[in-house]
This record gives C-alpha cells, sequence and structure tokens, in this order.
C-alpha cells in the first residue's frame, strides 16, 4: 500500500489547470487537500491562509486521468492477434486465453496495468473483466480508483459458471462485498453485448443496474458488421434495441459507440447514456472512428477508454486524447471542430461524470486525484502565457512527463515511480504468466 495520506496539506504548482471552467489556468495555482478531497483549489493570490505542510511543485498540476472503459488486466494478453478483426480476434486469440485465466493471472495482470495507469497520470478505471475480487485486490494494493463492472457472457459451453444467470448474481455478490472498499472501489454490472448476450439476460441485468443504481458498461456498435447484423436479424439499431429492453432505463456507460447514427446520438443524450470513446482500440482493430464531435454536439457525455491492451497496445490517455482530437478534426477538415480544453476535458472530467465519481476537476468537495507534470520537457517549451497550457498538454505532453500522482490525497507515483507495487515482480510475473496463456 502507499503511504499514508496527510490530514491536510497545501499544493502550490507554477500552472493549475482547473478543467472547469474549461480553458482556465491558475498560474500559480494553489490545491488544498484534507483527507481524500479537495479543500480549496483556486489561483495563488486570493488564496486562504494556511500554516500546514506546503509542497511547492515547478510544472503543471491538473486532475487525475479518468479512464473510462478498460480491460486492464490484458496487459497478460498485450498485442496478441494482431491483424484480425474484432470477430475473430475475440473467438481465436483472446477468448481462448481467458479461459486459462486464474485470479493470480488477473492479480498480476491488474498490478501491471494499474501501475502503467498511474504512471501516466491515470488516477481512476472502469474495468471489465473476470476474476474481479483479485482485479480489486490489485487495484487496491496499487492505490489506484477502480470502477468494476464484471464481465457479464453468455458461453454454455464453458460450464454453468458461465451462464450469464450465474455470472449476473456473482457481480450482485460483489457489489455487496466490495462496494466502497478504501474509499477506491464501485462495482457496477458490465453485460459484455447485445450481440454475445441473448435479450433476456441484457433485460435482467438492466433491472438489476436499475435496482441497485449501478453503473452498467457494455459494448455498444463497436463494428459495422456488428450493427448491420442486428439490423438484419432485428430490424433495429443497437441503442433502440437496448431501449426496447430497458437497458437504458439504467445509468448506462456505453462504450466505443462508433457505427451511430444522429437519431441514435440524440436517444444517447435524452437518456443521459454516457460514451467511452476508444479511438486507438478503435483504429487498431480496424473498426472505425466514433463521430466524436457529433456526440459532443448532440450533448452526450463522453469519456475516453483505453479498452484493453491486447488492442491498443498501451494505457496511455495522453495518446488517446491526441488522437481523438486528430481523428475529429480530420474527418470534419475543421481545426476547430473539437478544441484543446475540451479535448482535455475528456480525459478528465468527461471521464468522471461517465463513472458518476465527483473527480476530474479541481473544486471544493471533488476527490483529492491529482497529477503533477515536469514543464521542463523540451516538448513543453515555450510557454508564453498560462491559457496556452492546456494547448501544450493535449498537442506536446506525454506520459513520461508525470512526476507525482496522488488519489484520494495518498502520494501514489512520487518522481516517476509507483509506490505501492513491486514493478519488478510485476513484470517477471506477467512475463510468465502470458508465457503460460499462450498455451
Ligand atoms: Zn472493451
Amino acid at each position: 500500500m502507499p503511504p499514508p495520506v496527510a490530514a491536510r496539506w497545501r499544493l502550490v504548482a507554477s500552472y493549475v489547470v482547473p478543467i472547469d471552467p474549461p480553458g482556465a489556468v491558475w498560474a500559480p495555482g494553489v490545491v488544498d487537500v484534507a483527507g481524500d478531497r479537495i479543500a480549496y483549489a483556486g489561483p495563488s493570490e486570493g488564496a486562504p491562509a494556511f500554516d500546514g505542510p506546503v509542497r511547492q511543485l515547478p510544472g503543471i498540476v491538473l486532475p487525475g486521468m479518468v479512464n473510462s472503459h478498460g480491460h486492464s488486466p490484458m496487459t497478460l494478453l498485450r498485442g496478441v492477434g494482431d491483424g484480425l478483426r474484432l470477430e475473430r480476434w475475440l473467438a481465436e486469440a483472446i477468448w481462448p486465453r481467458e479461459a486459462r485465466l486464474t485470479p493470480d493471472d488477473v492479480y498480476w495482470g491488474m498490478t501491471l496495468g494499474a501501475a502503467e495507469l498511474l504512471r501516466n497520470g491515470v488516477t481512476s478505471t472502469c474495468e471489465t473483466y473476470f476474476h474481479d475480487r483479485a482485479l480489486l485486490d490489485a487495484a487496491v494494493d496499487a492505490g489506484l480508483r477502480c470502477v468494476v463492472t464484471p464481465g457479464i457472457l453468455d458461453l454454455p459451453a464453458r460450464g454453468a459458471r458461465w451462464r450469464w444467470q450465474a455470472m449476473l448474481e456473482a457481480a450482485l455478490g460483489l457489489v455487496e462485498e466490495q462496494q466502497g472498499r478504501a474509499g477506491l472501489v464501485r462495482v457496477g454490472l458490465g453485460p459484455h453485448a447485445p450481440y454475445s448476450l441473448p435479450d433476456e439476460a441484457l433485460a435482467a441485468v438492466g433491472r438489476a443496474a436499475c435496482e441497485g443504481d449501478l453503473l452498467l458498461s457494455i459494448h455498444l456498435a463497436e463494428t459495422r458488421r456488428e450493427v448491420e447484423a442486428l439490423r438484419a436479424e432485428r430490424g433495429c439499431s443497437p441503442v433502440a434495441h437496448l431501449a426496447g429492453l430497458g437497458v437504458l432505463d439504467a445509468p448506462v456507460l456505453a462504450a466505443h459507440g462508433v457505427w451511430l447514427e444522429e437519431a441514435e446520438l440524440t436517444t444517447l443524450a435524452e437518456r443521459g447514456v454516457a460514451v467511452a470513446h476508444c479511438p486507438q482500440s478503435n483504429a487498431k482493430l480496424g473498426s472505425g472512428c466514433a463521430p466524436l464531435a457529433a456526440l459532443l454536439r448532440a450533448g452526450v457525455t463522453v469519456g475516453l477508454g483505453t479498452d484493453g491492451p491486447a488492442s491498443n497496445d498501451d494505457l496511455d490517455l495522453f495518446e488517446e486524447l491526441r488522437l481523438a482530437g486528430l481523428l475529429a478534426r480530420a474527418l470534419a477538415e475543421d481545426p476547430s471542430v473539437v478544441e484543446a480544453p475540451a479535448l482535455l476535458s475528456l480525459a478528465t472530467l468527461g471521464g468522471a461524470r461517465a463513472l458518476r465519481l465527483p473527480a476530474g476537476r479541481l473544486a471544493e468537495g471533488q476527490l483529492a486525484d491529482l497529477v503533477h507534470l515536469e514543464a521542463e520537457d523540451p516538448r513543453l517549451v515555450p510557454i508564453l502565457r498560462p491559457e496556452e497550457v492546456p494547448a501544450r498538454l493535449v498537442w506536446s505532453a506525454a506520459s513520461h512527463l508525470v512526476r507525482d500522482v496522488w488519489v484520494g490525497g495518498r502520494q501514489v507515483v512520487r518522481d516517476g515511480e509507483v509506490l505501492g507495487v513491486d514493478l519488478g515482480r510485476a513484470r517477471r510475473e506477467v512475463q510468465a504468466r502470458a508465457e503460460r496463456l499462450r498455451g
């Protein structure tokens, strides 16, 4: 476990980017932390008097980034099946290996993934995978905030444990057992996708999510083929299909949303469905590119997701936010279609809203999830005016600039070192286990 939380302390940085209001930069700025929350955030000038410990930070402070869709234990399967389309990639490369996974595999896969996320300035992640207790043990040991939505599939050939009813029951058991653990854990439900679950399963999971007020994350409209197959079979879009089954009555986070039509965007906005935009995974699997600008215009809450490291192949939201911006501008042939502050907001506040966490912006009462970047790296020089900082973070920064990270006021990365993880052991474990899983 990382070191304990100091009761109350102040951080003063050359540049503080609060995310809200968009484009604001306090130079210098102050963040006061009390326990796991922010007690004050604002420009240094006018900050309240303070006589506790003060940490002076040269560089940039922003809220911790939020990964709104991940399968981080897939560090164990990093890069497998390269060159296969989603359907074959799942059936031939991923699912056979996942059938061999043990809880210890997931623990070490998640431990390495958590170290990678934290090192890259990601303080919260939404995870859908298997062996969720082991996944949460790893996240908590590393000090990472984790919203887990246990994967629900229906694979009768694998035995009774893999029927959707048993998987839903196990997920609800996990809610009882792990909700709120260590101040870091939230548990929801993760039905895999409309194409991998029967209607009655989707409806039942939707009802359970409504009853328990649980976040329901689901893969939605990821590939053109999947959407065309559903239309041919049901005569409706994936969004209409889920709405018809009552799934959208729950708090839904839809991953991907690549192949959505205008009317579906309106439905998502009206029903309060958030979208996890995963541009790098979608591009690498040749699935397409989600209509980011149209989603934002429609008023949909959008976060960014890494997806799993088998299809990305890293856990780096600096890459995702830049690619999201580049693709949106290239597709629109318009450089003003998504501005830098809005892109930075996707990686922070957008993700936090998608996960329903009081985080992603620096303001009183928000979770004290903070990232400190050095600003002396050549790629950030020069900064002529503080207002340039958000654009510099989007178009020039990279995860290697992350020096320090706090989650809930607790320091989890110090000067680039992840404090709660034995990285040498995690590397060795994942290497050895990946060799076994290859079969
Ligand atoms: Zn996914």
